[in-house]
């Protein structure tokens, strides 16, 4: 199926094609008819099955056909998480790019000045967090009464996190005409009483996880500037714990550099790669082997048949320019049954490199933001024209060593 046979608008599809999205994932095939002929929906899936989508395109659509250009919150996306708030509303600003929708994200914990500012400019979409939409529908500041769509998000955290008492404030202050959009990843008895409330005969859709029980490794993304990889990568190996991790990088200069960063960070390391003596290599295996040293920081080529047993923990600190390698760094944990854990920190110039890893797996990546270290977006919408999109090409085929066609001699041996 492609999404030209989902009725959506030219300028929509030609923003998809841009995206490099050609086909609806399960859940954009079931639940984009649906939301397009103003049925409220159940729907029950993930986060990574391309579910913002699934109610952002739609929406989007809504909005090119409404004869007014008269701007007023027509949809609200509440959502449990500041996080997620922030990535539903790039998400709706990635896929109405030159719309002419306005979308504008509020979130408690942050000033609400530049919120506001935001919403008097005008805001077709919404999206906010129970707590800070109250605080400004209480306050006056926002009038919820043109509110033609409600979008929960993530209805089982909302309710996990204690939002049941917000919610049903919020759905006071709505027009009972609304089209209501329920997502949840998993369904409990409170989730559907919740639903019961919100919701007029909706069309149930599920969609299955994809390729979950395939695999013992569960894989993260956290996407973070360059400069806070370090510091969240300590993090995490301090605040989760994790006692014997195995870091990649794509130079022998970065397993260096994060090696030292680490041990500033009170993070036993030991570093593996082509420079290294032999004798060197053996050493720092020896010790992250006996737990001697908690990380072991390696090129791909370095790390090739290292034989570590019951590894639980690796980090892709950059993304390998081969998205072959991304398959071989991860299958070093999950190892003989056991489950294992994969972070990949991905900063926004290597979100290209995110995508071949995905046209590789045939998977779905969500990337998701550590509190604390998220992205500089501010920065990263002045770096992501597409002309330097293509010269980060072509610096990937430099470093693989190609000329002509990067793609037509992927996985060409090299030394690093
Ligand atoms: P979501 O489940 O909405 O968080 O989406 C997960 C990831 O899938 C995001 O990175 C989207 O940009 C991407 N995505 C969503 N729909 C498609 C599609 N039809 N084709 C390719 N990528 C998609």
């Amino acid at each position: 199926m492609r999404f030209s046979t989902l009725g959506l608008h030219a300028d929509i599809l030609a923003v998809l094609d841009s995206l490099g999205y050609q086909t609806p994932t399960p859940i954009q095939q079931a639940a984009i008819p649906e939301v397009l002929a103003g049925h409220d929906v159940m729907a029950g899936a993930q986060t990574g099955t391309g579910k913002t989508a699934a109610f952002a395109l739609p929406l989007i659509e809504r909005h090119l056909m409404r004869e007014t250009t008269e701007k007023a919150i027509r949809v609200l996306v509440l959502t449990p998480t500041r996080e997620l708030a922030q990535q539903v509303h790039q998400s709706f600003k990635k896929y109405s790019q030159g719309l002419g929708l306005s979308a504008v994200v509020a979130y408690g914990g942050a000033s609400i000045n530049p919120q506001l500012e935001a919403l008097n400019q005008g805001c077709d979409v919404l999206v906010a967090t129970p707590g800070r939409l109250l605080e400004l529908a209480i306050k006056g500041l926002i009038d919820l009464g043109t509110v033609e769509t409600l979008v929960l998000d993530e209805a089982d955290r909302m309710l996990d996190m204690g939002f049941i008492v917000d919610i049903n404030r919020i759905l006071k202050r709505l027009p009972d005409t609304r089209q209501t959009l329920f997502f949840s990843a998993t369904f409990n008895d409170d989730v559907f009483a919740l639903s019961k409330t919100m919701l007029k005969q909706p069309k149930l859709i599920e969609v299955a996880p994809r390729n979950q029980a395939a695999t013992k490794v569960e894989q993260r993304f956290f996407e973070v500037d360059n400069s806070r990889k370090a510091a969240l990568l300590a993090y995490l190996i301090g605040a989760k714990n994790w006692q014997q991790v195995l870091i990649f990088t794509r130079t022998k200069q970065a397993v260096d550099a994060l090696t030292k960063e680490l041990e500033k960070d009170g993070i036993s390391s030991a570093a593996i790669h082509g420079d290294k003596s032999q004798g060197a290599r053996d050493r720092g295996l020896a010790e992250f082997k006996t737990g001697k040293v908690r990380a072991l920081v390696a090129t791909d080529v370095a790390a090739r048949g290292l034989d570590i047993q019951q590894l639980q923990y690796v980090v892709n600190f950059e993304l390998p320019y081969n998205a072959e390698d991304y398959i071989h760094r991860i299958g070093r944990t999950g190892r003989a049954g056991q489950a294992g854990l994969a972070v990949s920190l991905v900063s926004s110039k290597e979100k290209y490199l995110l995508k071949d890893v995905e046209k590789l797996t045939g998977e779905h990546f969500n990337l998701q933001w550590q509190e604390g270290f998220e992205p500089n977006l501010l920065a990263q919408e002045e770096t992501n024209s597409p002309s330097r999109n293509t010269s980060k090409k072509n610096l990937r085929a430099k470093a693989l060593g190609q000329t002509g066609s990067a793609k037509a001699k992927r996985g060409k041996p090299r030394r690093r």
